[in-house]
């Protein structure tokens, strides 16, 4: 099952079976052989704590900028998860989206309500934490330049915390290998 583990990573739901093989792989990684999976396991808990701390800064500029938007990016396929984002949520024993096909890909994302997107921020597909649109960016220049560094800085750390859990996962499946040959 672990040679298998490496797959596309733009993955969806909506190619159920893709999906389903990586849900299975994912399930049973993280099933066996639990000891080895804690670094990865740390590493996902530290992603989750720097999205955390850029949560509200984002809040704060999506609150001005969102409201005016005409073309708004919350759209259903925006709204689902990549191989990378399941790595996450099993890393963290999350439970999985509920997916259902009553919404097309260009329809509003399944998440988003009245008051804005239903889950917590750590809990979203990353692409909705890194992805800011030119609106946004924008509204950033104006901002106090000291500010904007901060969140930069936090934010770089938050792109490195990500790699570093892939890389922890990859180095897993390699391991793994190896004792299984
Ligand atoms: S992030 Fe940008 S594109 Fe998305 S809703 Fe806000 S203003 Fe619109
Ligand atoms: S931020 Fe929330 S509502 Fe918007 S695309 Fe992401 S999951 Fe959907």
């Amino acid at each position: 099952m672990e040679a298998n583990v490496r797959t596309r990573w733009d993955i969806s739901w909506r190619d159920a079976d893709e999906w389903q093989h990586a849900v299975a792989m994912l399930s049973s990684f993280f099933r066996t052989r639990t000891d080895d999976a804690q670094p990865l396991r740390l590493a996902a808990l530290r992603v989750k704590m720097l999205i955390d701390a850029i949560d509200s800064f984002i809040q704060e500029q999506t609150a001005v900028v969102c409201p005016w938007c005409t073309d708004v990016c919350c759209i259903d396929r925006h709204g689902a998860f990549d191989l990378h984002d399941l790595i996450y949520a099993f890393a963290l024993d999350l439970p999985l989206p509920h997916y259902s096909h009553d919404h097309r890909e260009i329809d509003p994302c399944r998440f988003l309500d009245a008051s804005g997107c239903r889950l917590v921020r750590w809990q979203r597909p990353f692409r909705c934490t890194w992805h800011f649109c030119d609106a946004l960016i924008k509204h950033m220049h104006n901002l106090p330049a000291k500010k904007v560094r901060g969140f930069n800085a936090a934010f770089q750390e938050l792109l490195a915390a990500r790699a570093e859990m892939l890389t922890a996962f990859e180095h897993i499946v390699q391991k793994r290998k190896q004792q299984h040959h």
